[in-house]
């Protein structure tokens, strides 16, 4: 079934499984309805029965005229049970507000309605019951003052039935409006990660361990193999039933109760979640949206300690207000629960947030960040992430996580836990970015994706850090890649695929340059600062000076005795620029005075067609201390060969 408003091209799917629960003030007919309704006393615990009152939750199954059975809960309507009244709501789809005609609206009506309305409850049916006990007169009051109650709220155009579970009065009636407003609950997104959070566990005699819920999403089948979280803890299930039927597979929407493979009764407990394994990751700290109630009567100041509610559990929290120090009843802001007990949750969840003594529902709002890190307050940076995630399209949703999740980047399964946006979208919207050159993919097995910006920042990172290198150690060529790696801080696997990646781009850009394991930027020469740079020119001019006959490399170290490490650093610069050329252990050249020499020499040796020793002091008058070795680095550098005991030239001979 589709339906399409003019000019709308989004589609919406009616919800195939429909969960209804009560709501309401204690006392005002709800245990009854549902009995009146599916025949089941909900009301099933020694104590209910003796104090006529609702405790737990309590399970029924409708079956509509139409066909269609319903999922049922009923809720307890007493003040000190709100916190069971949350665990129920929090897998309904359709409330029956119940408010009784002879008591009309009562604080607890009150609360439930906050509730459902934080909880994002959209759809509902309000039932005044107890008509048998009130005259028409005062049941026309009575609708009216319901009416004026709702207004604004999402109950405001819901319909309002008058029954009597006494005298069945209204039930027909009753049951056809359920059917027409059941039809009209609109599917949430489905993010497809099975999830459903337990609200019940008990030991059936024969079968063991079995925890009841209602799937969040994704479903779940029978021999498949489930995590207990927040406790990491697998187990497999054995069995599965909806409406009290066996069946193979339990899908989102379904009130579920599901047959634990050997897991003891007492390791689990309300609260928890079964999960597909490893799919979601507990957390203590939430970014939110938050509401602060009108009826909270109270500002809430920053760190507020409160009992936090989502899903079945409570767990109590800190409110971390980020953009104000307190927030005004009737507010809105921006926060970060920091949670005494870890919870797996998915952006897009809604919570309720109760104050914590005395106990009352003061506000709530929604999860847009189930996996933050701690932040700053106050900081602008934080506010516009905060915005873009609760404001935001779903890119800029991604965008944001993507850029949290830093140079390490996130898998495809932890973006779609962090933005809420189902799979399918969300693998669409990253080929854009990868196309529009906004996301980078790192690995495609995994589906790893890094933020562009993230990453140019890290290439800009390394260049800096090259930088900063160069500066330190002018007079070294670069530096390695594993001292690189170290320092920027990126560790194997992920770390290291990623840093090689970063160095590739770098290199094709032309920004730095990798020789086997040196790293260096492409602009680097060896330069020097200082008194370096002198040390340098004083070399440089003993050289040029000394030419065919300049000191030893010992005698130039014993002339500058406090500076014999720069000394030997500027030979190894020099003689790597090719300023000096070593032509034996001890024995340096400038590279001006020898390429004199090699134009003399081989004059002479076209002309004489061969040199000796003798006529090579003649050309030179050096002593044999440098005729010996100049005569062999002449050799070693091809410009001449031996012949006996004189050379020839080379280079003629291999014309
Ligand atoms: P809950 O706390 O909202 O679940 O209320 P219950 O269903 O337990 O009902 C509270 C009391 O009101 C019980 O004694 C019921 O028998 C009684 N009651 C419930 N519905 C009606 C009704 O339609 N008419 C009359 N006269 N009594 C009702
Ligand atoms: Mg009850």
């Amino acid at each position: 079934m589709l339906l399409r408003k003019a000019g709308e091209s989004v589609n919406f799917r009616f919800m195939k499984h429909i969960v209804m629960g009560t709501a309401g003030h204690v006392d005002h007919g709800k245990t009854a309805l549902i009995k009146r309704l599916t025949g089941v006393d909900t009301d099933r615990l020694k104590e209910e029965k003796e104090r006529g009152i609702t405790i737990e939750l309590g399970f029924a199954s409708l079956s509509l005229p139409g066909g269609k059975i319903l999922g049922v809960v009923d809720v307890p309507g007493h003040e000190r049970f709100v916190k069971n009244m949350v665990a129920g709501a929090a897998g309904i789809d359709l409330v029956a507000m119940v408010i009784a005609a002879d008591e009309g609206v009562m604080p607890q009506t009150r609360e439930h309605l906050h509730i459902c309305t934080l909880l994002g409850i959209r759809k509902g049916v309000v039932v005044l019951t107890k008509t048998d006990l009130v005259d028409g007169e005062w049941l026309d009051l009575v609708r009216e003052d319901v009416r004026a109650f709702l207004k604004g709220t999402f109950l405001e155009a819901s319909p309002i039935v008058p029954v009597s579970a006494l005298t069945g009065a209204g039930f027909a009636e009753l049951l056809s409006t359920i059917e027409r407003t059941a039809g009209e609950v609109e599917e949430g997104a489905d993010i497809g990660l099975f999830r459903l959070p337990v609200d019940r566990v008990f030991t059936m005699k024969g079968f063991g361990t079995v925890v009841t819920g209602t799937l969040t999403s994704g479903k779940v089948a029978t021999g498949e193999e489930v995590e207990i979280s927040p406790l990491g803890l697998r187990t497999r299930v054995r069995g599965i039933q909806v409406h009290n039927r066996t069946v193979e597979t339990a899908e989102a929407g379904q009130r579920t109760a599901i047959n634990l493979q050997g897991t003891d009764r007492a390791v689990i407990e309300r609260g928890y979640l079964l999960v597909g394994p490893g799919a979601l990751t507990p957390s203590q700290r939430l970014d939110c949206t938050y509401r602060h109630l009108t009826v909270a009567g109270r500002k809430l100041k920053n760190r507020t300690l409160v009992r936090l509610h989502t899903g079945t559990s409570e767990i109590m929290a800190r409110v971390i207000l980020l953009d104000r120090d307190e927030l005004e009843s009737g507010g809105d802001g921006f926060a970060q629960l920091v949670l005494e007990a870890p919870l797996a949750a998915v952006a897009g969840d809604r919570f309720v947030v109760r104050s914590y003594s005395p106990v009352t529902t003061i506000g709530g709002g929604v999860i847009i960040d189930p996996l933050p890190t701690k932040h700053k307050r106050s900081s602008a940076v934080v506010l516009r992430e905060f915005k873009l995630l609760a404001e935001g399209g779903d890119a800029e949703k991604a965008a944001v996580i993507l850029e949290r999740a830093g140079i390490g980047g996130i898998t495809e399964n932890l973006l779609i836990v962090r933005t809420g946006i189902p799979g399918r979208e969300l693998r669409r919207l990253l080929e854009g970015m990868f196309s529009a050159k906004r996301a980078v993919l790192v690995d495609r097995d995994e589906m790893r994706v890094l933020s562009a910006p993230v990453y140019e920042d890290f290439q800009a990172a390394i260049a800096r850090e090259l930088q900063g290198y160069h500066e330190r150690y002018p007079l070294k060529g670069g530096l390695s890649r594993e001292e690189l790696r170290t320092t920027l801080g990126m560790g194997d696997g992920v770390g290291q695929k990623i840093f090689t990646m970063a160095l590739r781009d770098l290199e094709k850009k032309g920004e730095l340059i990798a020789e086997k394991e040196m790293i260096r930027l492409a602009g680097h020469r060896v330069r020097l600062q200082g008194e370096m740079g002198s040390l340098r020119e004083s070399l440089s001019a003993i050289y040029r000076e000394g030419a065919l006959a300049p000191p030893t490399v010992r005698e130039i170290l014993e002339r500058f005795p406090d500076r014999q490490k720069e000394i030997t650093s500027l030979f190894q610069v020099m003689t790597h620029e090719g300023e000096l050329i070593r032509i034996s252990e001890d024995l340096n050249f400038h590279r001006d005075s020898l390429a004199k020499l090699r134009d003399e020499y081989r004059q002479l040796l076209v002309r004489e067609g061969e040199a000796t020793p003798a006529s090579f002091k003649e050309l030179t008058g050096l002593s044999r201390k440098f005729i010996i070795p100049l005569m062999e680095y002449f050799d070693m550098t091809k410009l001449t060969m031996r012949a006996g005991d004189h050379r020839i030239l080379r280079e003629r001979q291999e014309k």
